[in-house]
């Protein structure tokens, strides 16, 4: 009987690590967070329920180790196989629960341009690995979006960080940091630790681009309440303030011009794990209509042998075979930068986008199609759609959201100069 695993993976390209914490992840799933799932959305203020199953994904699955060498307690998971080991772990996160997904896989994000190769920063490893590979529950922030926008933070080929605001100040051996972040996922008292995009000289362009560690807990440090949105309540977003927060000048986390380099690779890397959470969220929506079309029975016969039916279901394994393709192909780009480029350049920036756009657009879709298909039972929460339908619609708005994607899909196919 055609399952999930049905669509097509490419089998020789996940290495087999990615398949434990796959099965771990799923097993996870069926037995602590699925029994839960409809009791999210009323938690978003206090994270009764999501903070320990937070604890259960980073600490007890380890998934915070993946990234960090061996000898600090990580997994260590080799560089050439990284992006195809975050669509397996982003798919299988967002299956569950895409604002979970989120949550989960954002610890680790801002942490990228220190612990990947080429570019490892020692010292930081050194200084942080260790709180990420423990027994306790240390949670990352990338804290990039400001009040007065964030699309522009991050569409750094055109406006190369001129229009952020929260300031880093060398003072001796120490930056002294002064700003006002909102929205970043594990904001407020989940993150431990926040990866912060600071400038040094806004007239500078990316030489001024500073990518600064700031622990939660430093002097000056303070955060708002929990905002209320539409879904992914098990992603918690507040406002964070650093007023002459001051920290060592060597928690940047490289220096002039290579900040804003590998500020293009998290970007890379928010769009892979943008495309798998939608793949997640259509193969359980996949999951949840075929159960549906299955046993409803209307003008005498299951839903699903209306031909009328087909229509929608079978857009929605469209969607899921075809998302599952272009997912690892992605991945497989980043895992080879020496036949597809850097993860960093602007054409896999482009490219990312451009998967991730379709991929989350076809979530809302399919989510959409499902409950076309199942009526006020996909309306209501017991019918399980309705959440992936509230939360997939923030698959598309984050990082810019489409406009974006399509600006810099635009720019680098077409060669613009000023768009
Ligand atoms: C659940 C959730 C998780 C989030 N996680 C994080 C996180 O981890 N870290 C973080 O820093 N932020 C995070 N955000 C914030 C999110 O990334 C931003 O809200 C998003 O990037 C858009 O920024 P903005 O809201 O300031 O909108 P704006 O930047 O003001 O954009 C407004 C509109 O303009 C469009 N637009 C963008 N650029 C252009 C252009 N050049 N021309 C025309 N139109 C354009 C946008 O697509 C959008 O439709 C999160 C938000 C949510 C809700």
């Amino acid at each position: 009987m055609p399952g999930i695993d049905d669509f097509t993976r490419p089998k020789e390209w996940i290495p087999d690590v990615a398949y434990g914490f796959a099965e771990a992840v799923r097993n996870f799933g069926r037995e602590r967070y699925l029994p839960v799932r409809r009791k999210i959305d009323e938690d978003w203020r206090k994270h009764e329920i999501v903070e320990p199953l937070l604890k259960e994904a980073l600490v007890d699955l380890g998934i915070n180790k993946a990234i960090w060498p061996s000898e600090y307690g990580g997994m260590d998971i080799p560089r050439e196989v990284i992006g195809t080991f975050t669509a397996v772990m982003s798919e299988e996160l967002g299956r569950i629960d895409s604002g979970f997904a989120v949550a989960v896989l954002c610890s680790i994000w801002p942490m990228l341009p220190i612990a990947l190769e080429p570019h490892r920063n020692q010292r930081l490893i050194e200084e942080f690995a260790p709180k990420f590979c423990g027994d306790e529950l240390y949670v990352g922030c990338n804290a990039m979006t400001e009040p007065q926008g964030g699309s522009d933070i991050e569409n750094l080929d055109a406006l190369k960080g001129r229009t952020i605001r929260t300031t880093a100040r060398l003072e001796g051996d120490e930056w002294v940091i002064n700003g006002h972040k909102i929205w970043p996922t594990n904001s407020g008292k989940v993150a431990d630790l926040f990866g912060v995009v600071c400038t040094t000289d806004p007239k500078a362009g990316e030489e001024g681009f500073a990518y600064i560690y700031v622990p939660a807990d430093a002097e000056g440090v303070s955060v708002g309440e929990p905002y209320q949105k539409a879904g992914m309540a098990a992603d918690m977003n507040t406002d964070i303030w650093f007023e002459n927060v001051r920290v060592p000048k060597e928690y940047r986390a490289h220096g002039p011009g290579l900040d804003a380099k590998y500020f293009r690779e998290i970007i890379t890397f928010g769009n892979l794990g943008t495309a798998g959470f939608s793949v997640g969220v259509i193969k359980n929506t996949y999951e949840i209509v075929k159960e549906w079309v299955d046993e409803r029975v209307v003008a005498g016969k299951p839903l699903k042998e209306h031909s009328i039916s087909a229509v929608n279901l079978g857009e929605i394994a469209t969607a899921a075979e075809i998302c599952t393709h272009v997912l690892y192909m992605a991945a497989r780009m980043v895992d080879r930068p020496d036949l597809y480029g850097e993860p960093w350049s602007p054409k896999v920036v482009a490219k990312t986008r451009a998967v991730s756009l379709f991929c989350s657009d076809m979530a809302v879709h399919c989510t959409n199609r499902a409950m076309e298909l199942m009526g006020s039972y996909g309306y209501s929460r017991e019918g399980d759609l309705e959440k992936h339908w509230r939360d997939s619609k923030m698959l598309t708005l984050w990082m810019g959201g489409r406009q974006l994607d399509l600006i810099e899909i635009t720019r680098y196919f077409f060669e613009c100069q000023t768009l």
